[in-house]
């Protein structure tokens, strides 16, 4: 016995005695790495998160609200064994771990034996099944639920560790653990479809539903997931047992948003001058009737009809043409530039903008600066051309149409009286 128990201490790297009720543990020896990673004695949660949770593989902390589970590691009911990489100083390369531990007869105390494993080859292998399995592991998260008896067991949560969470939780405590992950205008959301009375009523035997949602992964950074729920098929309509999913969908979610984004975009844009389109703009004339109704802020309807244009088509070609309606469209949009403003293609040579913040002569003035601005600029080829401006005060008893027309007429006004005039109705 004793010849074994030099042997023990001779051979075996790290042994610790632990005592989970009070959050504490001792070294009895520690050698190599262990005497980095391990010190003479410590906080017991902080061992648990550092051989078992996320940070033996990066290095980086778990975010706060994940904390919620690390009480649920570290508990044992009888002898446990595994193998397990630590990262130490943001070294690349992980040291492998063989671990065993071994409840004694008192509760919530351990004995920790710790070996490090230095077959080269071992360890290559090792490595490379964990990042199989990783790859293949979309789901983040997943567990059995029992709504009747409000339980949940094999809860795993694949980032933080390989292990199942060893205890089990009420599902109703866990709904509450976890609403605190999930991007706070989807709480409510989360929180109604994940509500026993709801899953009941909504799911018959054998159905699967989801929806998505963000929640914080474990750096704490909002990530795209689908949450699934599927009740288990079963003849005894008392029966309501479930399997809970998280899947991670985050690369997909981004990519469908950007295509979204794009399309938008080019629904609300005229190809050929960048701006608004007539939908794009006409929609902006509606919000600023609303907006002008709710806030009071001034706002005012400018339509621009550029003067002769057809002769620019007949004696310069239609794409001398094009290059004039691009050039004009710059100028408009430099003038707004820093102005709270929208600028439109209605149509042809016929531009809308909406500007807010301006009215009566302020307004007419901005608009005449503009008209002279037109009138100044050298365009490429045709040199010069001038256009036609309508403009109207926006009133909160105005309907679109009403105040269309008169910025409409104003315009008309303007072309009726010579061209390159501001008219105001
Ligand atoms: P007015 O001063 O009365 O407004 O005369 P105008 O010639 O500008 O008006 P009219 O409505 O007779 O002609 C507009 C011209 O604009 C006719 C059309 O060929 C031209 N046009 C409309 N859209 C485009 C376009 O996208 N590219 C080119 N090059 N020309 C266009
Ligand atoms: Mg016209
Ligand atoms: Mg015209």
């Amino acid at each position: 016995m004793e010849d074994i128990s030099r042997i023990m201490q001779e051979n075996v790297d790290a042994v610790l005695i632990v005592d989970a009720s009070i959050n504490k543990y001792r070294a009895i020896n520690r050698r190599g790495i262990f005497e980095k990673l391990i010190s003479e004695e410590g906080e017991y949660r902080d061992l648990i998160e550092k051989l078992w949770i996320h940070l033996s593989d990066t290095n980086e902390r778990i975010s706060k609200d994940y904390g919620v589970f690390m009480s649920y590691y570290g508990n044992f009911k009888g002898k446990y064994s595994r193998r397990l990489k630590v990262k130490l100083d943001g070294n690349e390369q992980p040291y492998v771990i063989q671990m065993t531990v071994y409840p004694l007869s008192e509760p919530d105390k351990y004995i920790f034996a710790m070996d490090e494993l230095d077959d080269d080859e071992y360890i290559q292998e090792f490595m490379t099944t964990r990042k199989v399995t990783t790859i293949q592991n979309t789901y983040l998260f997943s567990m059995y639920v029992d709504l009747v008896r409000d339980t949940t067991s094999s809860i795993s949560i694949t980032e933080i560790s390989e292990d199942t969470v060893n205890a089990s939780i009420k599902y109703s405590e866990w709904r509450m653990m976890i609403v605190n992950m999930i991007w706070p205008e989807e709480q409510e959301q989360f929180l109604r479809r994940t509500d026993p009375e709801y899953l009941k009523k909504n799911f018959s035997p054998g159905r699967t539903s989801s929806f998505d949602c963000q929640m914080q992964n474990l750096e704490g950074k909002y990530i795209w997931v689908k949450l699934i729920f599927s009740r288990a098929n079963t003849q005894n309509d008392d029966d309501f047992r479930f399997v809970f999913m998280v899947q991670d969908i985050n690369e997909n979610s981004i990519e469908l948003l950007s295509t979204l984004k794009k399309y938008e975009e080019l629904a609300l844009t005229d190809p050929l001058t960048r701006l608004y389109n007539h939908g794009g703009i006409e929609t902006e004339m509606y919000n600023a009737i609303d907006n002008l109704r709710k806030d009071g802020v001034p706002v005012s309807f400018m339509m621009l009809d550029m003067d002769h244009f057809k002769n620019v088509n007949d004696s310069f070609g239609h794409s001398v043409g094009d290059v004039t309606l691009k050039k004009f469209a710059e100028i408009l949009t430099d003038y707004m530039a820093g102005e709270k403003s929208f600028v439109g293609r209605w149509g042809g040579e016929e531009f809308v903008i909406i500007c807010y913040g301006k009215s009566g002569d302020e307004a007419f003035n901005f608009a005449e600066n503009l008209r002279k601005k037109v009138e100044e600029t050298e365009f490429p080829e045709i040199k010069h051309i001038t256009c036609s401006i309508g403009i109207t005060d926006l009133t909160a008893e105005d309907t679109f149409d009403e105040a269309f027309n008169r910025m409409d007429k104003a315009m008309y006004a303007s072309k009726e009286s010579g061209r390159n005039i501001v008219s105001r109705l």
